[in-house]
């Protein structure tokens, strides 16, 4: 199967699509060569992706420097909602390549991905174009020629506030850093909730000129 050429024809056919069935598209090409990769700053994207195949595999980088309060919140949705979870950890102590430093992305996030990816042929992720300038023209399905993989983004056409509306609609808890005024979750030393009339995720490495991990990249 050329995974290009399905990405191409996939992003049109699919724009308009709701995630349940840009979800059920991938399942039925892909089966379980499918991931979904969640950084649990919401728990919408899983809630969706178990309804159309309670057994889909779900990814949580486990960076080791994550909030308590995000990791409780991985424990509570995985309990509610019975997923097929696993928990991927980078093979360095805290100690190397710490929080701050130029690898510290690098091998706490891209180097598990991948790992976690490996014999995989499709992730699905919780992208959003309003997320950030820089994801505004992301499309629903993209060919991911670095790691091989279809990447596909069920919600890229979803608000913040369509994601609000969901979890109530279906009675689904929220990060409780939300209510502290995060609008952006990561990891807790590079994240704090933005300023008033800043972006959504300028609270993510603050004061420094990155924008993203490199899952994205
Ligand atoms: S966001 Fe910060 S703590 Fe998390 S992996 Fe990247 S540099 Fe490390």
């Amino acid at each position: 199967m050329n995974l290009a050429l399905l990405a191409e024809s996939a992003s049109t056919y699919l724009e308009e699509a709701s995630p349940e069935t840009i979800i059920a598209w991938t399942v039925e090409h892909f089966g379980d060569k499918v991931v979904v990769a969640s950084s649990f700053e919401d728990c919408v994207l899983v809630d969706i992706a178990t309804k159309v195949d309670p057994q889909i595999e779900v990814i949580f980088l486990d960076t080791g420097f994550h909030f308590e309060e995000t990791l409780a919140y991985v424990g509570q949705v995985s309990k509610l909602l019975n997923l097929n979870l696993r928990i991927v950890r980078p093979s360095i102590p805290l100690t190397e390549s710490p929080c701050g430093s130029d690898l510290c992305c690098q091998v706490r996030k891209v180097q598990p991905l991948l790992l976690a990816l490996s014999g995989k042929d499709a992730w699905i992720t919780g992208l959003k174009r309003v997320d950030s300038p820089t994801r505004s023209a992301t499309p629903v399905v993209a060919y991911d020629s670095d790691k091989g993989k279809l990447k596909v983004n069920p919600l890229i056409n979803w608000t913040d506030e369509d994601i609000i509306s969901y979890l109530h609609t279906h009675d689904l808890p929220a990060h409780p850093l939300w209510s502290k005024g995060y609008t952006s979750i990561g990891c807790a030393p590079t994240t704090r909730p933005p300023l008033p009339g800043e972006g959504r995720r300028s609270g993510r490495w603050a004061g420094t000129s990155k924008t993203e991990c490199g899952l994205h990249t």
